[in-house]
């Protein structure tokens, strides 16, 4: 039986995780972990992240930036292993969170969804394919309630634009407003739609002379994400000390 800690439970994702961890025979929910605890959860809740953390345990983190860090870090100090998805984080907390990797399986994701890590190979392939004159657009569309913009994933997908084109991070364009000329053919603009209850909706423009071609993730359902998510729990549950991507499940 695997002994999960879920931190950021009382959220969105937390709660997606909880119900799907709920029906897994081999997974077991041994701490709810949240800011904020809501009213009448049982003793498996707390607010209290360090005690929570024992070895052995596998914690599934999906609260905050600063949630991801601190986490991290404690996972190191009690050798417990570590998903980690929380979105939004700055280098410094990238830096932080990774350092991990040295001391527990870490397995670490802008997104866990099947259908992201299938539209990043397509990516792969589609960019492969197209001449290199053809112009790159990434646009996503999240809930009104979202934090980080653009998204983690959005800006996981850039980073596979620049890395397969040869492109820094300057090629990088966050929207356009005013007199902004003509493109440039080494742009690569990201755009974040903010609404309603979108659950996370990822396309990836390619558009040459007279043709475009869109490849499309609708997230519906976070049920997407919690599935991987698990998947990942299991997998850090056995790994060896080590930092691992969504493509280490696949192998
Ligand atoms: P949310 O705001 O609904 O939930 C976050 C929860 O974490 C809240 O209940 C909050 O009280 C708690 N929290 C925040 N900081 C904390 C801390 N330091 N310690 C303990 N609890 C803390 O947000 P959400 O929609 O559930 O998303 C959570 C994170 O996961 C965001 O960063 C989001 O971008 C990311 N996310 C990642 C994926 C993925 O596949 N990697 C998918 C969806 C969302």
């Amino acid at each position: 039986m695997i002994r999960i800690v879920l931190v950021g439970a009382a959220g969105r994702m937390g709660r997606a995780i909880a119900q799907a961890a709920q029906d897994a025979a081999d997974l077991s929910l041994v701490a709810l972990v949240d800011a904020a605890v809501p009213a009448g959860a049982d003793g498996r809740w707390t607010t209290d992240v360090a005690a929570a953390i024992a070895p052995g345990t596998v914690v599934v983190e999906f609260s905050s930036a600063a949630g991801a860090a601190n986490v991290a870090a404690l996972c190191a100090e009690r050798g417990a292993a570590l998903v980690s998805g929380a979105t939004g984080l700055d280098a410094a907390q990238v830096a932080a969170v990774e350092a991990a990797g040295a001391k527990v399986a870490l397995l670490r994701a802008s997104n866990f969804s099947v259908g992201v890590a299938a539209l990043r190979r397509a990516l792969a392939t589609a960019l492969a394919a197209v001449p290199r004159a053809w112009d790159v657009e990434i646009v996503e569309r999240h809930h009104r309630m979202k934090k980080d913009a653009p998204s983690g994933t959005a800006l996981t997908l850039a980073s596979d634009v620049l890395a397969a084109r040869g492109l820094s991070r300057d090629a990088l364009r966050h929207g356009r407003e005013g007199v902004v000329g003509a493109r440039t053919a080494d742009e690569v603009g990201v755009h974040a739609v903010r609404g309603g209850t979108w659950v996370g909706d990822h396309a990836v423009l390619l558009a040459g002379e007279g043709e475009t071609l869109e490849l499309r993730h609708v997230a519906q359902d976070r049920g997407a994400f919690a599935h991987g998510a698990l998947a990942a729990a299991r997998f850090v549950a056995t790994a060896r000390p080590g930092l691992y991507a969504l493509d280490d499940l696949f192998r």
